[in-house]
């Protein structure tokens, strides 16, 4: 199968490497990859969004498959160039990936589908705006939400009002550009976060979805959750209390109601949506959408596949999802982000990398560069090394073992990835239970 991979990231090079892995013989192409990507195929000089250039070189060459890895191509509308050409794309038409692409428009297809989700209003004018804000009665902090895409920055929990007018003035006065001149304020939700993946393929007369085992990422870059946010510094997988019924609950809360809602707004679906779900006292809520794989939750839900990755995405991309379950292997999937020196705000590049042996565990490139001398650092996440093990406890075990085998200077990791879960579990606490 010819397979056309866009994106360059660790989500990527997990995907790639499931991709390879798979009974069926994977031809890779990657736009534009990276030195990692290249050794699993061949990269193409394309932007990811570089629409035209992908499309003809897609006319050209007839691809089996085209999966979009990024949010940025899907809101500008690659997939429905694809499409128009006749490819088979896994990837969210333009009009679908609006849920990611506009904070409003998916607030508005929540409300509209009774999918739980925090009160919420969307402004354009600033006076209306800073009203609503010196009148806020729906608690601290008061959370601002850029409504356009802002590289996961477009979204700040004010502590108080003060700082909540300060960060709506600097929205509107276009810190993002057009993505913040409309901005949702919404009510806080308190509770446990976690990464929802569903497979969705819905089309005229037709939906169908797998949902995938819940995630839990750890967005700020110190232990304890301290810190700035960052796009992820680890993951793991899935969430040991979890119960039966609680992904049942999931699925009639969150899941069913947006597929439902997607096939009665006539909004094609063929890909994978990602659910940011607070778990509230009153149940799980639904934080945001996005129309593409998490990173780094993709590296863990990558060894927890048991399928061929590339048959599994080409049903979806082709409309033919009949499937409600995959199978998994048993056990825990875990992640750990090594980031460079000045993460967030920065990233020291061209630092050496000294990979060591770390026996059993998957080295996924996030952001590296290959010298003649070896690996270097060329972005903020750098690697992930992701272990899998028969329950969490063990997964971290294996992982804090590897970690000690790869590094350089600089370097920053979190060491309690999935142990606040762990220590609930071993608690005998509940979804339900204060996290
Ligand atoms: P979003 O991009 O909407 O998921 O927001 C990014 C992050 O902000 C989420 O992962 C949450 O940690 C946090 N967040 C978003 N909305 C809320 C909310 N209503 N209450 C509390 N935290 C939130």
């Amino acid at each position: 199968m010819k397979i056309l991979l866009i994106g360059s990231g660790g989500r990527e090079h997990a995907l790639a490497m499931k991709l390879k892995s798979g009974p069926v013989p994977v031809e890779l192409f990657a736009a534009p990859g990276s030195d990692a990507l290249a050794e699993l195929g061949t990269c193409l000089a394309y932007p990811v969004e570089d629409i035209p250039g992908i499309t003809a070189w897609c006319a050209r060459h007839r691809p089996d498959l085209v999966v979009v890895g990024p949010e940025v191509p899907l809101v500008a509308g690659l997939a429905d160039a694809l499409r128009r050409e006749g490819v088979a794309v896994f990837g969210h038409d333009a009009a679908t990936a609006r849920l990611e692409g506009s904070k409003a428009f998916a607030k508005d297809f929540m409300v509209r589908h009774g999918i739980p989700c925090a009160g919420s209003r969307t402004f354009t004018a600033l006076e209306a705006a800073e009203e609503a804000i010196r009148t806020w009665d729906l608690g601290l902090p008061i959370v601002l939400k850029a409504d356009g895409l802002a590289a996961g920055k477009g979204v700040v929990l004010a502590g108080s009002p003060g700082e909540a007018l300060a960060t709506v003035r600097a929205f509107m006065a276009g810190q993002f550009g057009e993505a913040s001149r409309t901005v949702v304020l919404e009510a806080p939700l308190v509770g446990m976060e976690l990464s929802l993946h569903v497979l969705v393929d819905v089309d005229a007369g037709h939906a169908a979805f797998v949902m995938l085992p819940p995630c839990q990422d750890h967005k700020r870059i110190f232990d304890g959750d301290r810190g700035p946010n960052t796009g992820g510094m680890g993951a793991f997988g899935p969430i040991p209390f979890l119960s039966a019924s609680d992904l049942d609950r999931l699925r009639r809360d969150l899941v069913e109601p947006t597929v439902a809602g997607l096939a009665k707004d006539g909004l094609r679906a063929r890909g994978v949506l990602f659910l940011g779900v607070m778990w509230t006292a009153r149940g799980p809520e639904l934080l945001e959408y996005n129309v593409r794989f998490g990173d780094p939750e993709t590296q863990v839900l990558m060894e927890l596949l048991d399928e061929d990755l590339a048959t599994l995405l080409l049903e979806v991309a082709q409309g033919r999802l009949r499937r409600d379950s995959v199978k998994l292997r048993p056990g825990c999937a875990i992640t750990v982000v090594l980031a460079a020196g000045g993460y967030p705000e920065g990233a020291e590049k061209d630092v050496p990398i000294a990979l060591g042996a770390p026996g059993g565990v998957k080295v996924v490139h996030a952001g590296t560069r290959r010298t003649p001398a070896g690996w270097v650092t060329a972005g903020g996440r750098v690697l992930n090394l992701v272990a899998t093990a028969p329950d969490l406890e063990a997964a971290r075990a294996r992982v804090e073992a590897a970690v000690a085998q790869v590094g350089w200077p600089g370097m920053q990791r979190r060491s309690d990835i999935g142990l606040r879960a762990l220590n609930h579990a071993k608690a005998g606490r509940t979804v339900g239970d204060a996290f």
